[in-house]
């Protein structure tokens, strides 16, 4: 069967090369003759692949050894709830930048754990963006500065990050490993795999060592990062195969090398949103300085049309293209993995669909 672009938000699109790979070698892992879902997670097989997705992280994105680089459980989402669990004391404040649905996600979780100033608010505005850098309103002293660097329902997305005296923590769920950054200026980052890294199932988080030993004793063992950083994200049974798949892929973007990767991201962008910019058909729903390189966000002049225009475009091979379900629109998630032809396809479609119906 032919593959389809698939445009969904996440889990979404994986790299052939490493989906191949990964089929070639589910019957007899490294030699061990058995499947990565099959072997134990203390054997040297496992261990290595393990080993290696951390290392490739590591070396795409120049992260420094006195960070952590961990695999979790629980999604991104328990994530809203473990950095101030283990990083916001009683008696402190932690900052937010609400800049939408994820962001407020994340606030939401903090606020049942500890004192919470929101910086900045950008969660309801329409067009969507995130807050100027002029617009925070931080608080001096506070545990820490927390932003999500690519809200994934909303189509915005830092380009500049806010230096700030607290350490700043990042959901990078959406845009982890589409462009290079400096990992130096965060103290904490965490993603959700299922988009740019692997399947669903593991989280990563990069965690400047020092500030994991903030946590309290009375936090739960698992809900420590201290616990992770001391057993290499072993202590318990990890996600094995979404870890292994997720080493497949840093391979695969070591070989195109990531500023390559990120120019390409950029380019497919430029290309979806200079059809939004031609007319007044289609309407982009983010401002432009913050558009995102990762989901393009637009509206059709009516509901009935962005109906018609999803299934069309799914007649054709293209996939994925609602946009979430608390929003509405239409979303083209482009992912790294995504190809450039697969947007060359949209491309035309939608200005085949808005000549028909515009
Ligand atoms: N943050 C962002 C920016 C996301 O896009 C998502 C999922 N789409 C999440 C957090 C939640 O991730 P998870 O489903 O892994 O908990």
């Amino acid at each position: 069967m032919a593959r389809v672009y698939n445009f969904n938000a996440g889990p979404s699109v994986l790299p052939v090369e490493a989906l191949e790979y990964a089929q070639k070698e589910l019957l007899d892992f490294s030699g061990s003759g058995m499947s990565v879902l099959e072997c134990s997670h203390r054997g040297k097989e496992y261990e290595a692949i393990h080993n290696e997705a951390a290392a490739g992280i590591r070396k795409l994105v120049n992260v420094p050894e006195e960070y952590a680089i961990l695999f979790l459980q629980g999604g991104a989402s328990l994530q809203f709830a473990m950095v101030p669990m283990n990083l916001l004391a009683a008696g402190q404040t932690a900052d937010y930048i609400n800049s939408g649905a994820w962001a407020a996600k994340a606030i939401k979780e903090a606020k049942l754990l500890g004192s919470v100033n929101v910086a900045a608010n950008t969660e309801k505005e329409i067009p969507t963006r995130v807050p100027r850098l002029d617009e925070l309103k931080l608080t001096k002293g506070a545990s820490y500065v927390h932003l999500t660097s690519n809200e994934t329902i909303a189509g915005s997305q830092w380009k500049t990050f806010p230096k700030t005296e607290a350490p700043l923590v990042a959901d990078m769920s959406s845009d982890f490993l589409s462009r290079p950054f400096d990992v130096k200026q965060f103290g904490l980052i965490y993603a959700g795999a299922q988009k740019n890294l692997g399947p669903a199932g593991v989280a990563l988080v990069i965690i400047r060592k020092d500030l994991a030993g903030r946590v309290s004793d009375k936090a739960p063992t698992m809900l420590k990062y201290t616990t992770h950083i001391e057993e290499n994200s072993l202590y318990n049974t990890p996600p094995c195969f979404s870890i292994y798949f997720i080493a497949l892929v840093t391979r695969w973007i070591q070989k195109i090398g990531l500023e390559n990767l990120y120019r390409q991201n950029v380019a497919k962008a430029r290309r979806i949103y200079d059809v939004l910019d031609a007319g007044q058909f289609y309407k982009g729903t983010a401002v432009r300085e913050c558009r995102s390189d990762m989901n393009v966000t637009f509206r059709l002049p009516s509901e009935a049309l962005e109906d018609t225009f999803v299934k069309e475009a799914s007649k054709l091979g293209l996939k994925g293209l609602k946009g979430h379900r608390s929003v509405g629109g239409i979303r083209a998630s482009i992912y790294n993995a995504f190809p450039p032809d697969g947007v060359d396809k949209l491309v035309e479609f939608m200005r085949d669909f808005q000549k028909r119906n515009g």
